[in-house]
C-alpha cells in the first residue's frame, strides 16, 4: 500500500515476527530489522528509514538511548516507542525526545496503524534556537516551535515546550504555567522549571498566587521587579483567560524587557491554542471510544473498508462470522484477506452504488442479512445481521402452507365434482341454480386462491430452476390472447409494442408467463370500461424493460410500499374487485428468480405503470445466436 520504510528494532524474534510478518509487511511497508539498540543506530545512520518503531527495553542499549543518541548525531526520526511494562517516567522522557507515540504491549493494531501514518506525516518536530537568538533567529525559531506545538496533541508535552522556551528566550532562572480548573475555578501548576534540570510536566499541584491571579482577572500581561523580577501572560483562549505562563529571576539585574513580554504572549498563544487542540482532541478520542464500544458491542458484524478498498475496522463479531483475526486483515483489501464468496460477491456488485443487500451464508450453516452502505469520504460500511432463526421460520411457513394448501385442493375438487353433478341427478328449480352457481365461484376462489399459495411456495422454494433461452414477444402474445375476450367485454383499448428482434432472457417460459398475466391481468381488473392499457418493451445494453400501463383506479401512496407482499389488498379496490392479494407476490419471486427487478408508479384515480427488468443474455456465452423472433 506504502512503500514507507520502517525499521524495526526489537530483541524478542516473537515480536518482531508477529509485528512484521503479520502486520507490517502485509501492508506494504518496506521493513528493516535490528535486534538490539546498537544495530538499530548503525541501521538508522546507514538506512535513513522514514519511521523507527523501537522496543524500550534492550540488553545493551535502550530504545530511549538509542533515539537519544541518534537525536545527538543529527537524526530526528519520527519514532514510536513500544515497551512491556511502560511507566510514567518513560512516557515523559519519551514525549520529551518527541516520539510519535508510546505504546504498551499488547499491541492495538488499528492504534499503532494509526501512529505510524502520523509519523510519516510528521515533518519537523522539534526547533530549538541557541540561548542568545538574534531577531531573525527568534523569528523563524517561534514559528517553527509553533508548527511542532500546534502539530502536537499531547497537552503536557506542549506545556513543557512553551515553558521550556519561554524560559529560554527571557534568560530566566525559573518559571510556570499555570491553568484554571474550569470545576474548582483553582490556579494549578501544570509545568515548572525551578533548576537546570529541564522542565517538570504532568503536574497538576494547586497554586495561590496574588499576582498570577491578577492577571487572570485583568487578562493583561504583569512585569514586577519588587524583590524579583517576574513577568507573567494571560494565555487566552475563546476570549477567555484559562491560564498564565509565568517567568522570574532571583537577579535584581536581570529585568524583563518588552520584547520577552511579546515573545511570551506569542508563546502563551501557542500554549492556549494547545488546549483548544487538545480538549478537542480529547471529545473526538471519546466520541471514538464510544463508537468502538458500541461498535464491539453490537451483535451485527461490522467491517468498514476505505474508498481504496482496504478494511479499517472489523469488530469482533465480524471476526467470528468470518472467522477472521484482526491482524490478518487489517489494510488488506476483500479480495486478500476474506475467503466467504458471499461477502466477496456483494462487495464486488455493490461497486460505486449507495446501498446493496443480500445474503451470507457461513460453513457452519448459518446466514447472514448483510447491507453494504457507502458513507461519502470514508468508504463502504458492512452490516451483517444473523437471520438464521427467521430464515427457518419462514421454511417452515412455507412448508405449512404448501402441505394445508396441498390437502385443500382434493376435497374442493370433490365438492366441485358433486356440485356438478346435482342437476343430473334431478332438475333444480331456479333458486337452486342461483346456489349451485354461488357454491361453484365460491370454490373457485378457493381454487385460485390454493394455486397461487402453491405456486408461490414452489417458487420461493427454488423449484422450477429449469431456464432456457426464451423470447419474451410470443410469451406476452400469449397472455394477450388469454385475456382477450376479457378486453373486448370491457372495451379496453390495447396496445402491445413489443420489437421483434428483441435479445433473448434465460428464464422459465411458464413462470414468465404466469408473472406478465398476473400484471396484465391486475391492469385489466383494475380498469374500469373503456379505458386503455399499454404493454411496452424496450432494451438496454444488459436488460429488457417491460412497462405494463393501465389508466385504471391507480394505487394510493399509501399502499404502494406494501403491494407486492403476499395477502395485500389495497381497501379502495378490495370490496369491488375479486382478488387475493398473492399475484404481485408471485411476480414479484419470479422476477426476482430471475435476477430482475419489478416496481410501481401509480397515482390514485389516475392509472398504474408497472415495470420489470429483466436481464438479457450477455453476448459471448453463446447464447445470443439470431435471436429470431417467432
Ligand atoms: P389481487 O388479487 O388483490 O389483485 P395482487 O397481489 O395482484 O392481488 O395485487 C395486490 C393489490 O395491488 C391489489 O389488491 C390492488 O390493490 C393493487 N393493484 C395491483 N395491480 C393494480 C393495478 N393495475 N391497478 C390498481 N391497483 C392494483
Amino acid at each position: 500500500m506504502t512503500g514507507e520504510r520502517l525499521l524495526v528494532v526489537d530483541d524478542s524474534a516473537e515480536m518482531r515476527s508477529s509485528l512484521v510478518d503479520a502486520f507490517l509487511n502485509p501492508m506494504g511497508f518496506e521493513v528493516l530489522l535490528a535486534e538490539n539498540g546498537a544495530e538499530g543506530m548503525k541501521r538508522a545512520l546507514a538506512d535513513r528509514p522514514d519511521l523507527i518503531i523501537t522496543d524500550q527495553v534492550m540488553p545493551d542499549m535502550t530504545g530511549l538511548e538509542m533515539l537519544r543518541s541518534l537525536q545527538e548525531a543529527g537524526h530526528d526520526i519520527p519514532t514510536i516507542l513500544i515497551t512491556g511494562e511502560g511507566s510514567e517516567s518513560i512516557a515523559i522522557q519519551a514525549f520529551r525526545l518527541g516520539v510519535v507515540d508510546y505504546f504498551k504491549k499488547p499491541l492495538d493494531p488499528e492504534q499503532l496503524l494509526a501512529a505510524i501514518r502520523r509519523g510519516l506525516q510528521q515533518e519537523s518536530l522539534r526547533a530549538v534556537p541557541s540561548p542568545r537568538a538574534t531577531e531573525a533567529d527568534t523569528f523563524r525559531a517561534l514559528l517553527e516551535i509553533g508548527q511542532s506545538i500546534t502539530a502536537s496533541l499531547e497537552l503536557e508535552i506542549v506545556l513543557g515546550q512553551v515553558l521550556e522556551e519561554a524560559v529560554r528566550f527571557s534568560g530566566a532562572e525559573m518559571g510556570d504555567l499555570m491553568l484554571l480548573d474550569l470545576e474548582t475555578e483553582e490556579l494549578h501548576t501544570r509545568a515548572s522549571k525551578t533548576s537546570d534540570e529541564g522542565v517538570e510536566i504532568g503536574l497538576h499541584v494547586p497554586v495561590a498566587d496574588e499576582l498570577a491571579a491578577r492577571v487572570i482577572a485583568n487578562g493583561n500581561p504583569l512585569v514586577s521587579s519588587n524583590g524579583k523580577n517576574l513577568l507573567y501572560v494571560p494565555l487566552i483562549l475563546l476570549g477567555q483567560v484559562v491560564g498564565v505562563l509565568g517567568v522570574s529571576n532571583l537577579d535584581p539585574t536581570r529585568a524583563f524587557s518588552v520584547n520577552d513580554v511579546e515573545v511570551l504572549s506569542v508563546l502563551a498563544n501557542y500554549a492556549a491554542i494547545a488546549i483548544a487542540n487538545a480538549r478537542a482532541f480529547q471529545e473526538s478520542r471519546i466520541e471514538r471510544a464510544r463508537f468502538r464500544e458500541m461498535l464491539e458491542q453490537s451483535s451485527d458484524a461490522v467491517l468498514v473498508i476505505d474508498e481504496l478498498g482496504y478494511i479499517i475496522l472489523v469488530n469482533q463479531g465480524a471476526c467470528e462470522a468470518l472467522s477472521i483475526d484482526l491482524l490478518s486483515v487489517l489494510g488488506r483489501t476483500i479480495g486478500e484477506s476474506i475467503d466467504n464468496p458471499d461477502l466477496r460477491g456483494l462487495y464486488e456488485q455493490h461497486g460505486n452504488r449507495q446501498v446493496t443487500r443480500g445474503e451470507v451464508s457461513l460453513p457452519d450453516g448459518r446466514t447472514l442479512n448483510a447491507q453494504l452502505t457507502t458513507i461519502e469520504g470514508m468508504g463502504c460500511v458492512a452490516v451483517m445481521q444473523e437471520v438464521t432463526h427467521l430464515k427457518e421460520l419462514d421454511r417452515m411457513k412455507t412448508k405449512f402452507v404448501t402441505t394445508v394448501s396441498h390437502d385443500l385442493r382434493s376435497p374442493l375438487t370433490g365438492i366441485l365434482g358433486y356440485v356438478e353433478l346435482l342437476n343430473r341427478v334431478g332438475e333444480l328449480n331456479d333458486e337452486q341454480l342461483g346456489f349451485v352457481e354461488r357454491i361453484k365461484n365460491s370454490v373457485s376462489t378457493m381454487t385460485n386462491l390454493i394455486n397461487d399459495l402453491l405456486d408461490l411456495g414452489r417458487i420461493e422454494a427454488g423449484m422450477d430452476r429449469a431456464k432456457e433461452n426464451t423470447h419474451l414477444r410470443p410469451i406476452l402474445l400469449q397472455v394477450y390472447e388469454g385475456m382477450q375476450s376479457e378486453i373486448v367485454t370491457k372495451q379496453l383499448d390495447f396496445e402491445l409494442d413489443c420489437p421483434a428482434d428483441l435479445p433473448m432472457v434465460l428464464g422459465n417460459p411458464l413462470r414468465l408467463r404466469q408473472a406478465f398475466s398476473n400484471l396484465i391481468g391486475n391492469a385489466v381488473k383494475y380498469t374500469p370500461d373503456g379505458g386503455d392499457i399499454s404493454v411496452t418493451v424496450s432494451v438496454t445494453d444488459e436488460h429488457l424493460i417491460v412497462e405494463v400501463r393501465d389508466t385504471g383506479v391507480g394505487i394510493p401512496v399509501a399502499d404502494q410500499p406494501h403491494i407486492f407482499d403476499e395477502f395485500y389488498r389495497a381497501d379502495a379496490v378490495a370490496e369491488s374487485h375479486q382478488g387475493t392479494g398473492l399475484g404481485l407476490a408471485i411476480v414479484k419471486s419470479i422476477v426476482e428468480a430471475h435476477e430482475g427487478r419489478v416496481w410501481v408508479d401509480s397515482k390514485a384515480g389516475q392509472g398504474s405503470t408497472f415495470t420489470v427488468t429483466l436481464p438479457t443474455l450477455t453476448p459471448g456465452k453463446g447464447l445470443m445466436d439470431s435471436p429470431r423472433a417467432p
